[in-house]
């Protein structure tokens, strides 16, 4: 068997088509959804996501405002430049790029930036609101996961869901969409026993660890959805925390790296800033 390949590039291009539609409507009506991207320092990997985001913006026609920081900028000033941003009526988005240089405490800033301009679906707020159903900004990657299962025709309810990787920004949030799709969760990490037995039991295996190709294909039931969100620079190039070319055997369906669930992301984030521009002007 090989896999079906869950085309993220394509389906974040039709998602970034429809959005594009709503941004011209609301732009008709006045409103032009406004995104402020944040980067401190010269980090490679965060430049590229960054170019990629403004990228995205311009296709969608949301404006984006950049603000490229020096590595020595100090935390107070960081703090002032997003109450800047949480001021400005121009501003529905907020995004600061993680990771922040080591001096810089991450909680610290994203705590500050407004819950309503949240973009990223970080701030505690938005995550309780989550947790209990409320309305938030969903976080763009495990949006983005949500979404290409949704794309992909995958039926959640009652399957054994398993995530590997517990941080606040993958494994937390996803293990708790695919909850809320009714998946039978377990969430795996560093300490886990038997990995390997415990992904072999899996419906579906959503997987963010950061090690390239640590998931080998021989783990993956036979029939499994695999979502893989690891992005590792190697010397062969960008390769995900799925051993792809075993994983593709064996899965009925599997998210490409690159092409996966990266594009979708941004997606993801272009959405938010137009929800957040709509719910700025009570629509
Ligand atoms: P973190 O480093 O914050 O978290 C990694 C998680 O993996 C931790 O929970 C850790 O467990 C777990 N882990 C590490 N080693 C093992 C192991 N040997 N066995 C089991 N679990 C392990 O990473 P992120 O969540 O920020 O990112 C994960 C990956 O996703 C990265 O490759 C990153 O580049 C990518 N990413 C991709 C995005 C996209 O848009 N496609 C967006 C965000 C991230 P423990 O908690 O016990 O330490």
């Amino acid at each position: 068997m090989t896999a079906t390949l869950i085309d993220g590039k394509a389906i974040a291009a039709k998602k970034r088509t429809e959005i594009a539609a709503d941004v011209a409507t609301l732009k008709a009506q006045g409103i032009e959804p406004g995104l402020a991207v944040v980067i401190v320092g010269d980090d490679p990997a965060s430049e590229v996501y960054v170019r990629n985001k403004h990228k995205a913006c311009d296709e969608v026609g949301i404006r984006s405002f950049k603000h490229e920081l020096p590595a020595d900028t100090t935390e107070s000033a960081l703090l002032a430049l997003v109450g800047e941003l949480n001021a400005d009526a121009a501003v529905h988005g907020v995004l600061v790029q993680l990771p922040l240089p080591d001096h810089i405490n991450e909680e610290n800033v994203l705590d500050a930036i407004s819950p309503d301009k949240d973009v990223d679906g970080f701030h505690p707020v938005n995550v309780g609101r989550m947790v209990v159903g409320k309305e938030s900004f969903l976080p763009c990657t495990p949006h983005a996961c949500m979404v290409l299962l949704e794309e992909a025709g995958v039926d959640l309810e009652g399957k054994e869901a398993v995530v590997v990787g517990r941080s606040n920004i993958v494994g937390k949030p996803v293990a708790h969409l695919l909850l809320d799709k009714n998946a039978t969760v377990t969430i795996c990490h560093s300490r886990t026993r038997d990995l390997p037995g415990v992904v072999r039991r899996a419906d579906v295996v959503v997987v963010g660890v950061g090690r390239p190709e640590m998931v080998k294909g021989d783990w993956i039931k036979p029939g499994a959805v695999v979502i893989d969100v690891g992005i590792n620079r190697t010397d062969h190039g960008l390769v995900g925390d799925v051993e792809f070319s075993t994983a593709v055997e064996r899965a009925s369906a599997i998210t490409p790296v690159p092409g996966g669930v990266g594009p979708m992301t941004i997606a993801m984030l272009m959405l938010n800033t137009l929800v957040s521009a709509r719910r700025h002007a009570g629509i």
